[in-house]
């Protein structure tokens, strides 16, 4: 049946781009809702934005043991559809009994992934088989995991405040990935900034939401336009984030 309103631009998950060994996999992103996605650099896996339906995701995708190998989460920022799969995700890796260390990646601010992880080890304190470490990012400085070389970038996102009309600002980033020379930039939310567009540039490939409904742009999210224009600049670009 069709939906009401339903988007044609709206892109069908899930997507994936390769390049060699160094792969995405966009399980979802759909405003609201949920986003996941998968980056594989050689035998490496990272969790970017695990939000709802993550675990179910990844489980179908990699199975028990490469899911347990896990070793980064990076989370862009700290709404709901970008963070909400990460508790069954910290359950799941526990029940499963995974021993090595697991990093997550975050912007200084984001109150909601501290909340969740000092609930959790609150919560499995006496019996967590695995360490979490929280990495908080507060500057744009490159750094390395695994073999991946990744540069944050701080972006414009912003949310509405509950019964009002104003809005604040939401700690939120982009990542530029490279590995083996090969670069995947993914800007998160974000409205049109120059921090993405210096990022875009030149990637091989670029992850960019259009989530702002309307032509004229806001400093939430990017109109199509403004995405189209910043993937342009990219050698290949998908538009994610748009509302179905
Ligand atoms: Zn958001």
């Amino acid at each position: 049946m069709m939906k009401k309103n339903q988007n044609k631009t709206a892109p069908k998950f899930p997507i994936v781009w390769k390049k060699k060994d160094f792969s995405i996999k966009i399980f979802c992103s759909i405003p609201n809702i949920a986003t996941g996605i998968l980056l594989t650099a050689g035998k490496n896996h990272f969790v970017i934005d695990p939000g709802d339906g993550i675990l179910r995701d990844l489980s179908k995708e990699l199975g028990v043991e490469s899911l347990k190998n896990i070793s980064h989460i990076f989370v862009t920022h700290g709404h709901h559809d970008h963070l909400g799969g990460v508790w069954s995700l910290l359950t799941y890796l526990r029940v499963m009994n995974k021993t090595s260390p697991l990093k997550i990646y975050y912007p200084a601010g984001c109150v909601e992934i501290e909340s969740i992880y000092h609930a959790f080890t609150k919560v499995y304190s006496h019996n967590l088989p695995y360490k979490i470490e929280l990495k908080k990012i507060s500057e744009e400085k490159k750094f390395s995991v695994k073999n991946v070389s990744v540069k944050p970038f701080a972006v414009i996102h912003k949310e509405y405040l509950p019964n009002t009309k104003g809005k604040r600002i939401v700690p939120a980033l982009g990542f530029h990935f490279n590995y083996n020379g090969t670069a995947i930039c993914y800007g998160g939310d974000t409205g049109y900034c120059d921090s993405l567009v210096k990022a875009a540039k030149g990637a091989d490939l670029a992850i960019l939401e259009a989530g702002h409904e309307e032509s004229t742009p806001d400093d939430m999210h990017m109109t199509m336009d403004e995405a189209q224009s910043i993937g342009k600049s990219a050698k290949k670009y998908v538009l994610v984030h748009i509302p179905e």
